[in-house]
């Protein structure tokens, strides 16, 4: 088992540290510097190039404003750029213009409706409005857009589902989200052996995450057409979800002793808060445009610290499942960082980098899989524990401490078993004047003797078994032919074992009473009715004088009348 994961893991690595040293595939043709700035109501083109402060760095980027301006105004004036690409996001309205020398404009208007995503990746495009000598400027509005992405990771580009590599990206995803599906259908096999809640809520993180990268990579729309904010909404949805099924994975997955129970508790909570805050502002409704994104990514902030923390916790503590987890949630968190950082605005970076959260999704659902099906061996090798201890106390409790032999409450249990298999006979052995043994000789003496006993009883044929059912009280069942004679010879057999006990003078005696009730004609009779029938015998043995046997074979007799009785 160790071998085998010890190599998968290694496998995994060297598979996707080639997936992410892979050259990037230009999904688009990069064309000229933006500049961005912006207001909180439309203005005109003409107003908006004057009056607003345009800045031209690569920092400053704004979300929650009504309106984001970018203008572009150098490209290849070779091969100019014919669309507008960036990444999904819900807005109202877009509108690109062309500027000339000559002081002329171009433009055209759309909304989210019109927006079409590209199969190479997260993007969406727009066509421009035709760049000649004369343009000098492209500027776009976008009216109450929900992320900063949308700006900062503008670009003008030839036809981007043309361009060289497109594919390579989506290919990416495709087999990343392969990957995902491979866990969800180990979760389901475990599901069906292991009723454990974890299975479930890793299931359930699977799912979501596979949603994640199927929207937010684009590579949905490879398959089929989605509006733009459906898309930008799922994707934002699914990695919410995905959080917060993480959070409570990590409270329901990490062994007892590897958390308290305030910090599992705060890891139910901190989901709840997942599901609720940031889950709310992925909705993108339009009254929260003002301040959803930056409510998005800043309500995330308590998330990682939490989950990490409760990773480390948990290894300080001995977990065996954080050390998978450790591995597990390290990438993810790493690129979640980065992530939520470029989300605030805080810094750009080319959208490929996105591809190391997409491989780290995939690393940690995978991994997180193999966590699972290590606890489920483990769990299994505690149950498997477990039910052999309680299968021992089991016998602890159905036998006689002191000579091995099965006990009364063993043999009630089993009696109509034993009756089934054949056992029709029951002989109660009782020794005779056995007190007197206890007072003459002590009783460390009558312990031996019942042991003794207890070994002339228990013979190695299958069709004899013997029981210690009281203090000097042995049961027999007895099986086959000749059962009445069987008996007989083993309680002649105490006397002989006893003849020469250490200690004593003479040998030890019994009295037997023995009731043979053949199945087919008592077939209903159960264990009270021949204990009570053998012991009257015994005790008239006793009165007959001791060391000897009373014996009857039970017959069942229907008179007229509907009951039916039992005779000698
Ligand atoms: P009877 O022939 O009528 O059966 O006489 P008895 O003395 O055998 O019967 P009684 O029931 O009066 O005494 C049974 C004795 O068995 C009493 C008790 O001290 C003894 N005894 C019961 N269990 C044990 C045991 O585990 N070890 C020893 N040494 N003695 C036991
Ligand atoms: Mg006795
Ligand atoms: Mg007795």
């Amino acid at each position: 088992m160790t071998w085998g994961r010890n190599n998968l893991l290694k496998l995994l690595f060297c598979s996707m540290l080639c997936l992410l040293m892979a050259k990037p595939a230009d999904a688009h043709v990069p064309s000229g510097s933006t500049c961005h700035a912006y207001s909180d109501a439309v203005m005109t083109i003409e107003a908006a190039v004057q009056e607003l402060a345009w800045n031209c760095e690569d920092t400053g980027w704004e979300d929650g404003r009504g309106v984001t301006w970018l203008r572009f105004d150098n490209w290849d004036k070779e091969e100019p750029p014919l669309v507008f690409v960036s990444r999904p996001t819900v807005f109202e309205t877009a509108a690109i213009f062309v500027l000339g020398n000559d002081g002329s404009i171009r433009g055209d208007t759309f909304d989210s409706g019109d927006v079409t995503l590209l199969k190479a990746g997260p993007l969406f495009s727009l066509p421009l409005p035709e760049l000649t000598e004369q343009s000098r400027s492209v500027v776009v509005m976008i009216e109450s857009p929900h992320s900063v992405t949308v700006a900062s990771e503008a670009q003008l580009a030839l036809d981007p589902e043309n361009a060289e590599g497109a594919l390579t990206p989506a290919l990416l995803l495709a087999m990343v989200a392969g990957m995902l599906v491979m866990p969800l259908l180990f979760d389901c096999l475990f599901y069906m052996v292991l009723r454990e809640r974890f299975v479930l809520l890793h299931a359930a993180m699977a799912i979501s995450m596979l949603t994640y990268v199927l929207t937010a990579g684009g590579v949905i729309t490879a398959f089929i057409a989605l509006p733009n904010d459906l898309i930008a909404r799922t994707a934002s949805l699914s990695w919410v979800s995905g959080s917060a099924f993480g959070g409570l994975f990590l409270a329901s997955f990490l062994e007892p002793h590897a958390l308290p129970r305030r910090v599992r508790k705060a890891l139910v909570l901190c989901a709840l808060w997942t599901f609720l805050v940031p889950g709310f502002a992925g909705l993108q409704f339009d009254f929260s445009q003002s301040f959803d994104n930056r409510l998005f990514f800043y309500a995330f902030l308590p998330v990682v610290p939490l989950y990490s923390g409760a990773i480390i916790l948990a290894l300080f503590r001995g977990s065996r499942s954080a050390r998978f987890l450790a591995l597990a949630w390290l990438p993810l968190i790493t690129a979640s960082i980065d992530r939520m950082l470029r989300g605030m605005g805080l810094y750009t970076a080319p959208d490929s980098i996105d591809r190391a959260l997409f491989v780290a999704l995939a690393l940690e659902v995978i991994i997180v899989a193999l966590a699972v099906a290590d606890r489920f061996i483990a769990i299994r090798r505690e149950r498997d524990l477990a039910r052999t201890a309680a299968r021992n106390f089991a016998q602890l409790t159905e036998r006689d401490p002191l000579t091995g032999l099965l006990n009364r409450r063993a043999l009630e249990d089993r009696f109509e078993t034993l009756r089934a298999e054949g056992y029709c006979t029951l002989a109660i052995i009782d020794l005779d004047h056995f007190k007197t043994i206890n007072d003459c000789y002590g009783h460390v003496v009558g312990d031996t003797v019942l042991r003794t006993v207890a070994e002339a009883l228990e013979t190695r044929d299958d069709d004899t078994q013997a029981y210690r059912v009281g203090g000097e009280e042995f049961i027999l069942m007895l099986r086959g032919r000749n059962t009445v004679a069987r008996a007989e010879k083993l309680r002649d057999t105490i006397r002989k074992k006893t003849a020469d006990h250490a200690g004593m003078d003479g040998p030890v005696t019994a009295s037997m009473g023995i009731v043979d009730a053949p199945h087919d004609v008592l077939p209903h009779a159960d264990f009270h009715m021949l204990y009570n029938r053998a012991d009257q015998l015994l005790y008239e043995a006793k009165a007959a004088g001791r060391n000897r046997t009373m014996s009857e074979k039970l017959k069942v007799f229907r008179p007229r009348g509907r009951d039916k009785k039992v005779a000698a």
